[in-house]
């Protein structure tokens, strides 16, 4: 039997932090969990709760645009440009017309390239823990930050572009 100077039962958030500040502390330090380790905020509360309602938010955000958009074109204003973040079929009009001269969102084809790319680097061994940066080949160099693959900036859609993207 191995002797530890504490036992933290339970890993959720608590008790994950909690064991973390032990060991950096410099005790030794079991964490016991019986289900999930993460907790009822990384499978049942706070992160499922918030994928669920972040996407309503998003598309209400998207619509507003348009909106906007419509109630200026009304009013006859042309020296008002409306602009956010929004979805290319939903301002296409609206882009044309002058009325909104460009939104801004993360390109999805870029998304979906960048998924890939992402998956394949790990399957082949060329990602490893700790890296700081992703060579997806053609679709360029993307930053990593902890365990997350940032896709960078922002697309802008305007006049020039729209008609490229239909989502
Ligand atoms: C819908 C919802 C949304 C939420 N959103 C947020 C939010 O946005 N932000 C936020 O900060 N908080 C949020 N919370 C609160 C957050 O989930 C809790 O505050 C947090 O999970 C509490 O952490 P904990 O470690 O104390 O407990 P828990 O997460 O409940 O972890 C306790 C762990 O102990 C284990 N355990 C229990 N008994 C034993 C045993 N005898 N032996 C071994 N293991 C055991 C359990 O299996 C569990 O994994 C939300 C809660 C809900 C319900």
């Amino acid at each position: 039997m191995t002797d530890v100077d504490v036992v933290v039962i339970g890993a959720g958030p608590v008790g994950e932090v909690a064991a973390g500040r032990i060991a950096d502390g410099g005790l030794s330090v079991v964490l016991v969990e019986r289900e999930l380790v993460g907790g009822e905020c990384s499978y049942w509360a706070c992160i499922p709760s918030k994928t669920l309602l972040r996407p309503g938010d998003v598309l209400a955000e998207a619509r507003r645009v348009p909106g906007a958009a419509e109630a200026v074109k009304q009013s006859g204003r042309t020296d008002v440009k409306v602009t956010g973040l929004s979805l290319p079929n939903l301002c296409r009009a609206y882009i044309k017309e002058g009325v909104i001269e460009s939104i801004v969102l993360w390109n999805t084809l870029d998304l979906g390239a960048l998924t890939v790319a992402t998956a394949n680097a790990l399957a082949t061994g060329r990602l490893a823990p700790g890296a700081r940066e992703l060579d997806a080949g053609p679709f360029g160099t993307y930053e990593i930050a902890g365990d997350e693959v940032r896709l960078g900036a922002p697309f802008l859609f305007n006049k020039a572009n729209i008609d490229r993207f239909t989502f």
